[in-house]
């Protein structure tokens, strides 16, 4: 028998990512996990679909829809749509709900805090009871199960759509964090680029992410792979095929790796001596879709020195996270 008001409310966690939103409900796991992406009628701007239907609009939608990603950058683009894709998700996640939630949101550390409170507000429209905020390296370290509350350097990488959001986190608290945009979009423009101007092939985002799944790498593979890549030529216009091998991609994606590496070695080189010490054992935990890539661990482990760990589920670590402080949310009033 739970306490009074316990007994009908359900709490929920957000990962609000750049490319996708997943839903943590108390006592239950992540119940939600679709793109965060909205379709809109262009002329009306009224909503036309979330998360997968709309993500299976992208690039294919005819000129009266548009399919748009209001946290693209790490940065709200679109407020009014942002709200709308998160009433979609609350609604969607708390149907069975008999109180209205609270909800504890992770978000980009890059936000400001106009948009944070946007956020909030956005939730607050959408049915929440109480918001909280949490910032996303904070959620992914306490979801991949870091000591943070330890006075120790426990650094987190997390590779996402839009941001890669690096921090060195001791005693509940952010020591030092950086976001740079560039993450696993950039990865996607970086293989259309590459086909464009080695085989004049026009491929679409989802089809370079597909490649980029499939055979991409940042380290040299045990076993190289290949694929078919099917486009358009730029020259003839017409449908294409062409064969690509993962030590091509892996080429096309190198230059911007090494600015994901250079962004973790400078965190590094800002972080304060104790600490520096205390990474030389413990390393860093990734997380994030991002840090799938094949060999990014052993890459960057080569460039900083430092033995690197994959999060068991990368994708799920910030939902996790909120999940966790769910089940304290004094914790996180007092360090949020
Ligand atoms: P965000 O938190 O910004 O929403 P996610 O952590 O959900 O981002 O990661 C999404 C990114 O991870 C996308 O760019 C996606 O292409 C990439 N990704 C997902 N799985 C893989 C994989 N197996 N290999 C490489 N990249 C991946
Ligand atoms: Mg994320």
């Amino acid at each position: 028998m739970a306490n009074l008001f316990g007994y009908f409310s359900n709490d929920i966690g957000i990962d609000l990512g750049t490319a996708n939103t997943l839903v943590y409900v108390k006592d239950k796991g992540i119940v939600l996990r679709e793109p965060s992406v909205v379709a809109l009628d262009t002329t009306t701007r009224k909503v036309r679909a979330v998360g997968d239907e709309a993500k299976r609009m992208l690039g294919r939608t005819p000129g009266n829809i548009t399919a748009i990603r209001p946290m693209k950058d790490g940065v709200i683009a679109d407020f009014d749509v942002t709200e709308a894709m998160l009433r979609y998700f609350i609604q969607k996640a708390s149907q069975s709900f008999r109180a209205p939630p609270r909800v504890v949101i992770a978000i980009p550390s890059g936000i400001t805090a106009v948009e944070k409170r946007a956020v909030m507000d956005s939730a607050t429209h959408a049915g929440a009871r109480k918001v909280i905020t949490i910032p996303e390296p904070m959620a992914a370290a306490i979801g991949v199960g870091l000591p943070i509350d330890e006075p120790a350097a426990n650094m987190i990488v997390d590779i996402g759509g839009g941001t890669t959001e690096i921090a060195i986190i001791s005693l509940n608290g952010i020591v030092f964090s950086k976001s740079i945009r560039v993450a696993g979009d950039e990865l996607d423009a970086a293989i259309i680029n590459y086909m464009k101007r080695a085989y004049n092939l026009l491929i679409g985002e989802r089809t370079a992410e597909e490649i980029k799944m499939r055979i991409g790498s940042a380290y040299t593979l045990d076993e190289e792979l290949s694929m078919e890549v099917k486009g358009r030529d730029s020259v003839a216009g017409l449908p294409k095929t062409i064969h690509i091998t993962s030590q091509e991609v892996r080429e096309a994606l190198a230059d911007t790796i090494a600015a994901i590496v250079d962004a973790v070695r400078t965190t590094l080189e800002r972080c304060p001596p104790e600490l520096s010490a205390d990474l030389v054992d413990r390393g860093f935990v990734m997380a994030g879709g991002g840090s799938l890539i094949r060999g990014i661990d052993r890459l960057l482990s080569d460039k900083t020195g430092l033995p690197v760990t994959v999060a068991d589920d990368p994708l799920s670590a910030v939902a996790n996270g909120t999940g966790a402080v769910l089940n304290d949310l004094s914790w996180l009033m007092q360090n949020a």
